[in-house]
């Protein structure tokens, strides 16, 4: 059989490989793209769905997070892509968060980021979603989307046929790269000047050694969701609390935060030991979608941990007030992640790009990533 060709082969059809696809197509690259599975399975579809600019660093991080966000309401306009501009909310319960979303209010503008501090009050007041027991303050950001990852990737897999003649090989496994051939399983071959691996959390199948070399963990992350909540109720902005302080680094501009993680420390080992941190986002069908924990490598198990979502659920209550909360559904995902870097990117041939590991930010950043590559190009 002959070979077929494209200028550009993508192998991994999540967000990270549809978001080169995309660019590469954009610039009139003709591409091919490649997933094992014949719908997405995989971190890009089982995601809260939070296009998070507020949890990037302000500078180039916050700026990449924005590019990438013009790139999804530009789906919403192009492909029906659903795509709510809802903002976000965190929560402050204890004297110690407040402090830090007063102090990042204070310093974040000034560095690019649109944010305000909200009263409780005023916070409760305008957004019926949130608990007002305990309410100390808010931190009220405007930039933050919400989609719904498996009809969005589904739908940028169908766009990017439709509107950019992109070749989709949907269940077909990539088993070898040897530049400038694409082996796929059962023996379909490609060639291409340009490939780009963005395999996920797969570190086993193609370029092993990359993975290896690259000190990137696995990460699993336990979710749920509602039924739709009744009568049209809207969550509103997304939610967050105290604990996602810790967790984004955004808020270590802070000088207030040390202290918000050593009382976290001290008083919730439980949520510490899981990597827990409570977000609630709500998606285009009225279902609220709930999480997460953190579990890394030799501790991620098949079975998942009922512990944690008691968990994760007694926190969101102080948070929030839903009209439901009877869990519709459970599940985890595994992302890929490096410890310090926001993605990797390795050549392991000339011509074949390794792009994987955005950890948690993946659906914030990925537009952003593949633009700012292919411009630098
Ligand atoms: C529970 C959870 C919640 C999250 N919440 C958010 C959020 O709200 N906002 C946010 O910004 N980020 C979030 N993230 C992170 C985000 O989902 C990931 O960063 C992102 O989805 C990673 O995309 P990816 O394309 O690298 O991986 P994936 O989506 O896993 O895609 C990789 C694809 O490659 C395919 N593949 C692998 N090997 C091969 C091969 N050899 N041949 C063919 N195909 C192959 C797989 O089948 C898969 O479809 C969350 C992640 C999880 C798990």
């Amino acid at each position: 059989m002959d070979d077929r060709r494209a200028d550009v082969a993508v192998v991994g059809g999540g967000i990270v490989g549809l978001a080169f696809a995309w660019e590469a197509a954009r610039r009139g690259r003709s591409v091919v793209v490649f997933d094992r599975t014949p719908v997405p399975q995989g971190a890009s579809v089982r995601n809260f769905g939070m296009v998070w600019p507020i949890g990037q660093p302000p500078g180039p991080d916050h700026a990449r997070a924005l590019r990438s966000r013009e790139r999804w309401l530009e789906l919403r306009d192009r492909a029906g892509v659903w795509a709510a501009e809802c903002g976000s909310l965190h929560l402050a319960h204890g004297p110690d968060e407040d402090a830090v979303l007063r102090e990042f209010a204070d310093k974040a503008p000034a560095a690019g980021v649109e944010c305000t501090y909200l009263p409780a009050a005023e916070a409760a007041g305008r957004f019926p979603a949130v608990n007002p027991g305990g309410l100390r303050g808010a931190l009220h950001s405007p930039a933050e989307l919400a989609v719904n990852p498996p009809a969005a990737v589904a739908r940028l897999q169908q766009f990017l046929a439709e509107a950019h003649g992109v070749t989709l090989r949907l269940g077909a496994a990539v088993v070898g790269v040897d530049m400038p051939r694409v082996r796929a399983a059962g023996g379909e071959v490609w060639r291409a000047d340009r490939v780009f691996v963005c395999g996920g959390a797969d570190f086993e199948t193609l370029f092993p050694e990359v993975f290896a070399a690259a000190g990137v963990r696995r990460c699993k992350l336990q979710m749920m969701k509602t039924r739709p909540q009744p009568g049209g109720w809207r969550v509103g902005p997304h939610l967050a609390g105290g604990l996602t302080l810790c967790h984004y680094k955004a808020f270590e501009l802070c000088r207030s935060l040390p202290a918000l993680k050593a009382r976290v420390a001290a008083e919730l080992p439980e949520y510490v030991r899981y990597g827990i941190h409570v977000m609630a986002s709500q998606n285009d069908r009225g279902e609220v979608v709930i999480g997460d924990s953190h579990e890394y490598d030799a501790d991620i198990s098949p079975f998942d941990k009922a512990e944690i979502d008691d968990l994760v659920l007694a926190y969101l209550r102080k948070m929030a007030r839903l009209p439901d909360w009877a869990v519709a559904a459970r599940w985890h995902g595994v992302y890929a992640k490096h410890p310090d870097e926001p993605i990797v990117y390795a050549e392991p041939q000339p011509g074949c790009v390794v792009a994987a590991a955005p950890g948690g930010a993946g659906m914030t950043l990925s537009f952003g990533f593949a633009r700012d590559w292919w411009d630098a190009t």
